[in-house]
C-alpha cells in the first residue's frame, strides 16, 4: 500500500519527492484538474534553500529566480523601519526572489522524473482511519485506500479537521492584491523593498526573476495590503487609477514599475490564516505545509516551512523502518521547536504591518530601525528572517 498525500502545492509535491527519493511509494492527489503553475512571488530563504538543494533543484531555481541581499522598509517621512542584510547573517547567505510558478514548474518536473503517480481533479472530501491503513472518500463517491495519509492541502483544509488533535484555524482579517511586473531598465534588483504607513497602508516590491528559463524579461512582485473586508468587489470600488495614485502617493519610486500595469485582472486577491495544531500527527495521519502551519506572508516563511518539512520527513522516514504512526510522532517532536517559534513570532509581529492598530506600528517605527543598529538585535532579526530560530533566545535549526 502506499501513502496518499493529498495537495500538490509547494508542501505536498516536496513531500512526495522526498519520500519517493527514500523508496517509498506515494500516490498525490490534487483538486484542480489542470494544476498551473502560478501564484505570488516568494522570497526563499537559506534553510529553503538548503532543503531545495537536498533534492537537487537549487541551481535551477537559482537560474530562475533573483538573489536578495537587504530587505529595507520605511515610511514616507524617511524613517527606517527595517534595514535587514543577509551578508550580515552569514558572508555567503541571502534569500532568494522567486515565482511560485517558477518553483512549482521545477517540482513538478521532478515528480514527474520520479514517476510518482498523481491525481488530478481528484478532491478528497474526507478519510476514516484503522489499525492497518486509511481510506479516502473522493468527491464524486469513489473510496481509496492507503497505508498512511500526509495532508498538505493549505490553510483552509476542512481535512485537518478530521484529526483527532487539538486545533485552531482563524482567517487573518488583512490579505493583499499582488501581481508579478516586468522590471523596467535600471530598476533595483537586488533588495526587497516596503513602505508602510501606520499598519493599515503596505506596499512591497521584490525582485523575483523569471518564469520560465527561456523568458527573456524579469519580474518584479508587487504586494498591496488590503483588509479582506475590502477585497471582495475591490476591482469596482477603487479601480485601477485609483490604486495606481494610492501605491504612487505611498512610493513614488514605484511609477515606472506601475507602466507595466494596465488592467485589473493582472492583480490577484490572496487571503491566508493563521493555523495552530498541539501536533501534526494523529496515529497514520500526518499535517504539513499551510494545512499544519499557515501563517501571514509578513515574515517570508510559509512555502520555506513546506520545503523543511518534506526534508524533515524524509529524515525520520530513513532513521529507522518503523511504521508510520512512529515516524509521523518522530516528525512532530522533530519539528516542534521551530514552528512553534515561527507561529508566535508570526501572530506578533503581522499586526504590526497589517492592521488598524496605532500603537504598534507607532513604536515599530521608532524602535525597529533604532534596534537593528544594534549586532545583536539585527543578529536576531536577521536569524528569524533566515528561517533557522528554534526559540526566542537561543536554538538554531540544523538541517
Ligand atoms: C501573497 C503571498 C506572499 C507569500 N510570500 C511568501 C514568501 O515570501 N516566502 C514564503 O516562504 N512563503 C510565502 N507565502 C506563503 C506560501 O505561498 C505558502 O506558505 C505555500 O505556498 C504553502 O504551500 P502548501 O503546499 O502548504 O499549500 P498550498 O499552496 O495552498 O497548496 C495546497 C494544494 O492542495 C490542493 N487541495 C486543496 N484542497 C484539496 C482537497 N480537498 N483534495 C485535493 N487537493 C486539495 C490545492 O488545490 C493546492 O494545490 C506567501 C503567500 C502569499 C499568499
Amino acid at each position: 500500500m502506499t501513502v496518499a498525500i493529498v495537495g500538490a502545492g509547494v508542501a505536498g509535491a516536496a513531500a512526495a519527492i522526498r519520500l519517493a527519493e527514500r523508496a517509498v511509494a506515494v500516490e498525490l492527489y490534487e483538486a484542480v484538474l489542470e494544476p498551473r503553475p502560478i501564484g505570488a512571488g516568494l522570497l526563499l530563504q537559506p534553510t529553503g534553500q538548503r532543503a531545495l538543494a537536498a533534492m537537487g533543484l537549487l541551481d535551477e531555481a537559482l537560474m530562475l529566480g533573483m538573489r536578495v541581499d537587504r530587505l529595507f522598509g520605511d515610511t514616507p517621512a524617511g524613517r527606517a523601519v527595517l534595514d535587514m542584510s543577509y551578508r550580515r547573517f552569514h558572508s555567503e547567505a541571502y534569500g532568494l526572489g522567486i515565482q511560485r510558478g517558477a518553483l512549482m514548474g521545477l517540482l513538478w518536473g521532478r515528480v514527474h522524473e520520479l514517476g510518482i503517480r498523481w491525481n488530478c481533479g481528484a478532491a478528497v472530501e474526507g478519510f476514516e482511519q484503522d489499525g492497518e491503513g486509511v481510506t479516502l472518500r473522493l468527491a464524486g463517491g469513489a473510496t481509496a485506500r492507503h497505508t498512511a495519509l500526509i495532508l498538505a492541502n493549505g490553510s483552509f483544509s476542512r481535512l485537518r479537521e478530521g484529526m483527532k488533535v487539538e486545533q485552531h484555524a482563524q482567517p487573518f482579517p488583512w490579505g493583499a492584491i499582488w501581481t508579478v511586473l516586468p522590471a523596467p531598465v535600471g530598476f533595483p534588483q537586488i533588495e526587497l523593498r516596503q513602505r508602510f504607513r501606520s499598519a493599515s497602508q503596505m506596499i512591497g516590491l521584490m525582485p523575483v526573476g523569471k518564469a520560465h528559463a527561456d523568458d527573456t524579461e524579469r519580474g518584479i512582485n508587487l504586494f498591496w495590503s488590503l483588509p479582506v473586508a475590502e477585497l471582495e468587489g475591490w476591482r469596482e470600488r477603487i479601480g485601477l487609477d485609483r490604486l495606481k495614485q494610492q501605491m504612487t502617493t505611498l512610493f513614488p519610486d514605484v511609477a515606472p514599475l506601475l507602466a507595466g500595469l494596465s488592467d485589473t485582472a493582472q492583480l490577484r486577491e490572496a487571503r491566508y490564516a493563521d493555523v495552530w495544531m498541539s501536533r501534526w500527527h494523529d496515529r497514520r495521519v500526518l499535517a504539513i505545509g499551510d494545512c499544519a502551519h499557515g501563517m501571514s506572508p509578513q515574515l517570508g516563511q510559509g512555502a520555506n516551512m513546506a520545503l523543511i518539512d518534506a526534508h524533515e520527513l524524509a529524515a525520520e522516514v530513513g532513521s529507522s523502518n518503523d511504521a508510520w504512526p512512529g515516524v509521523f510522532a518522530r516528525y512532530s517532536r522533530r519539528r516542534r521547536a521551530h514552528l512553534r517559534f515561527y507561529g508566535q513570532a508570526s501572530k506578533g509581529l503581522t499586526p504590526m504591518f497589517q492592521s488598524h492598530a496605532v500603537v504598534a506600528p507607532w513604536l515599530r517605527d521608532r524602535f525597529f530601525g533604532w534596534g537593528g543598529k544594534l549586532p545583536y538585535i539585527h543578529q536576531q532579526s536577521i536569524a528569524t528572517l533566515a528561517g533557522v530560530k528554534t526559540g526566542w533566545l537561543w536554538g538554531r535549526l540544523k538541517l
